[in-house]
């Protein structure tokens, strides 16, 4: 890994650290104290930890707008000019579907067999309602509802609202645009904007570079302030449900991505996990695809050689809609909620529950609990009670850090694919340097226009 402190501690290494003090203070902490919370562990968490883990949350999220603009804007830009967006685009959304179909898949297939919701206690079951009953009312409130507005809303009627909100899909898809038009103008004209956008990406990089020597702290103090105040208590009821959830995680990351990173993308899987460290670290740390995308795009050019091009342009798209380990979660909670509340179903329903949890999976925003809002519509369409999001909220921060990691692994694995499959052959030797960009991966392209 390049990045490394003056005395050659790798800042992988220093956030590994963090992550694991954080948590073992916090699981210490909520060990030694007495329940409910006392008021001096309310107070640290408050005005300590929380407030230092936003400060690096927020040094990442500042980046993400003009990030996913520009960079988004650029890799479309430069594919254009190459010729080859509409191949690459269409490759990288059936990447994007057909593995978010299979983490669906797998994870209704575990639900069904390993029943989590089956013998539930009622007891827990009643406290876990009263306990977070209205967190989730809270959480669900702000409910966008899923239909055919969501599709038009992808069209922004004022771009600037968009970036401003943070409107992510109106955001990609006013980028697209601004790319694939670069391409229809002159090129003089075209020039200082895309040297702009260029200027734009190296900036955001730097500052990257900047909220990433917080990670220590930041992270050190987000894992802190989750294991304090629940510790392990929570899991233990809901434990084969999390088993369930993170067996399925781990089968899609392990098992099915590396199957296709060694098959479509020719990569070694091993090395491909050993180079993304830091990218998963992020991810599980964070629980957001967006917070985690500068490292990314990052990772992706400096460790995996993946052309800025390539990966200027799945990544973002990625990391809002690829979201392999929010598709396989919310298959596996609303069959698991079904159970708990004895509700039958089909296979038809089920079904819908696979088309369901990837259309939200792709609509969810990349931020903590970005799809609960959207878990809440899947399960009132199957006739599930949507309060039952109640009762895995005290578990899902662990499942967030764990759906998101795959989430952004699965971009990762997309970037991977694309890039491989664009280049055409196993061996990648060119480094993929900025300035380098266009003309250098256009005459990569393994077969051309
Ligand atoms: N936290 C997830 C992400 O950012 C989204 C979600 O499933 O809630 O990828």
């Amino acid at each position: 890994m390049s990045e490394t402190n003056g005395r050659g501690v790798s800042l992988h290494t220093k956030i590994l650290i963090a992550l694991l003090a954080g948590a073992a203070a916090g699981v210490t902490v909520n060990f030694l104290t007495p329940k409910p919370t006392p008021a001096w562990l309310d107070h640290l968490i408050t005005y300590v930890m929380r407030p230092l883990g936003d400060i690096f949350l927020r040094m990442l999220f500042l980046v993400v707008i003009p990030l996913v603009f520009a960079s988004l804007a650029l890799g479309v830009a430069q594919l254009g000019r190459m010729g080859n967006l509409g191949r690459i685009g269409a490759k990288t959304f059936a990447f994007f579907l057909i593995t978010m179909s299979i983490a669906v898949v797998i994870g209704l297939g575990l639900v069904n067999a390993v029943e989590p919701g089956v013998g539930l206690p009622r007891d827990t079951q009643d406290f876990l309602q009263k306990e977070f009953g209205k967190d989730a009312a809270k959480k669900t409130d702000k409910t966008t509802t899923f239909g055919v507005e969501t599709f038009v809303n992808i069209v922004p009627r004022n771009p600037l609202a968009a970036l401003v909100n943070m409107d992510m899909l109106a955001v990609i898809f006013f980028a697209l645009l601004i790319g694939i038009g670069l391409t229809r103008i002159s090129a003089e004209r075209a020039q200082p904007i895309i040297a702009t956008l260029e200027g734009i990406n190296d900036l955001m990089i730097v500052i990257i570079g900047w909220a990433m020597k917080l990670a220590p702290l930041g992270v050190f103090a987000l894992i802190f302030s989750v294991t304090a105040r629940f510790g392990f208590d929570l899991l233990i009821p809901l434990g084969y449900y999390v088993a369930v959830v993170l067996i399925g995680i781990a089968i899609q990351m392990f098992g099915v991505l590396s199957i296709l990173l060694a098959t479509l993308a020719r990569t070694n899987p091993l090395e491909f996990f050993q180079k993304v460290r830091n990218v998963i670290i992020t991810a599980f740390s964070t629980s957001s695809s967006s917070a985690t995308l500068p490292t990314s795009i990052k990772t992706a050019e400096e460790e995996l050689d993946i052309p800025p091009s390539i990966a200027g342009f799945v990544l973002p798209l990625g990391a809002t809609m690829n979201m392999n380990g929010t598709a396989l979660f919310e298959g596996v909670t609303v069959m698991f909620l079904a159970q708990v509340f004895g509700v039958e179903l089909s296979l038809g329903d089920q079904l819908i529950v696979v088309v369901l949890s990837v259309l939200t999976a792709i609509g969810a925003a990349g931020v903590p609990g970005g799809s609960l809002p959207l878990l809440a519509m899947v399960l009132t369409t199957v006739n599930v009670p949507g309060e039952g999001i109640a009762l895995i909220l005290g578990v899902d921060r662990l499942l967030d850090m764990c759906r998101t990691t795959l989430n952004v692994i699965g971009d990762l694995a997309a970037a991977m694919f694309v890039a491989r499959s664009e280049r055409g052959g196993p061996e990648v030797t060119e480094p993929g340097p900025r300035e380098a960009d266009g003309a250098a991966y256009g005459a990569g392209g393994a077969d051309g226009a």
